[in-house]
């Protein structure tokens, strides 16, 4: 027996990391890290229906095949959590490249806890809701709440900061994947307590808003092995980008802007690979998610 379905479309956006330091590798095999987290207007778009039901099934139908999606594992963590059981029907249609370091896997995961307890009348406490959420993965937390962030720990204790002053971005992914354990390996070689030092001064120095300071540690490895990325880093700081960095252990590259016409017209001396976008601030960020779940 089951009853009416409810359902939502949602927009599960992207985020870029402003800066990013890799500092050691802990006694829990996770890395130390420090970053500054925002959300951007990209989004995968996702559809959910439930329905309660006396056992618990959940089917997905995604566009790009990803094996183990993580918005199976969230659904199926956050109706446990909720003691619910019921039929899960999700559609995802990927627009935030796979693999890219743009958070797209972390922010649909984000997504679906959000989403399922309203559907299913109940409230998870913030602090649950979190824990779940740091269980899937590092990047996942940051998505409960958007904007600008400060991540530290696993990137999962998080700080809200304020807007900076770039809204625009240009975003270029060529379409390489870059994998985020070889990547977090090359570099864990190169760490130091003299380099895990710099890496914290240089963070504070950055998010006290020297944007001459922010640094992405993964360039160091990523580049070396992906020559192309550190051209496109070149061009979008000659096209006036401020600053011009990898996103998370990439590929994505981003620029900062100040204005949409600057972004744009660094996109188009970019290519097709180079798509403008705009930094969503945490207040954007809650209203997109009041207008979606209709509160
Ligand atoms: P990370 O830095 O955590 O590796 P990312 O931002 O580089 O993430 P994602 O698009 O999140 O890139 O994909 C990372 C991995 O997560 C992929 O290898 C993919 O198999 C897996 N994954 C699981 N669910 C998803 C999903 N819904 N969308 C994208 N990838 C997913």
């Amino acid at each position: 027996m089951s009853g009416a379905a409810k359902r939502v479309r949602l927009r599960a956006l992207a985020k870029i990391n402003l800066d990013l330091r890799v500092l050691s590798k802990r006694p829990d095999g996770f890395h130390e890290i420090r970053t500054v987290f925002q959300t951007i207007s990209l989004a995968d778009s996702i559809e959910i229906a439930f329905s309660p039901a006396r056992k618990t099934s959940i089917e997905l139908d995604q566009d790009v095949e990803i094996p183990g999606n993580l918005m199976v594992r969230a659904a199926s963590v956050v109706l446990e959590a909720m003691g619910k059981t019921g039929r899960v029907m999700m559609k995802l249609r990927k627009q935030i490249p796979v693999g890219g370091g743009l958070g797209g896997g972390s922010s649909d995961a984000a997504a679906v806890l959000r989403a399922l307890p309203v559907l299913a009348g109940r409230v998870v406490p913030t602090p649950l809701l979190v824990r779940l959420a740091s269980a899937l993965g590092s990047d996942v937390p940051f998505f409960l709440f958007g904007g600008k962030a400060v991540g530290i720990g696993r990137g999962t204790e998080l700080f809200p900061l304020p807007d900076g002053k770039a809204r625009s971005a240009v975003v270029v992914t060529p379409g390489i994947q870059v994998s985020t354990v070889a990547a977090y390996r090359d570099l864990g070689a190169l760490l130091t307590p003299e380099s895990s030092r710099q890496g914290q001064d240089g963070f504070s120095t950055a998010v006290w808003g020297n944007e001459g300071a922010m640094r992405n540690d993964f360039e160091r490895v990523v580049f070396q092995q992906q020559p192309q990325l550190a051209a496109i880093k070149q061009r979008l700081a000659k096209a006036g980008a401020m600053p011009a960095m990898l996103s998370g252990s990439g590929s994505a590259v981003f620029g900062l802007f100040r204005s949409k016409e600057d972004a744009r017209r660094a996109c188009k001396s970019l290519g097709d690979t180079a798509q403008a976008v705009s930094l969503v601030s945490r207040q954007q960020y809650d209203a997109i998610w009041k207008r979606q779940l209709g509160r």
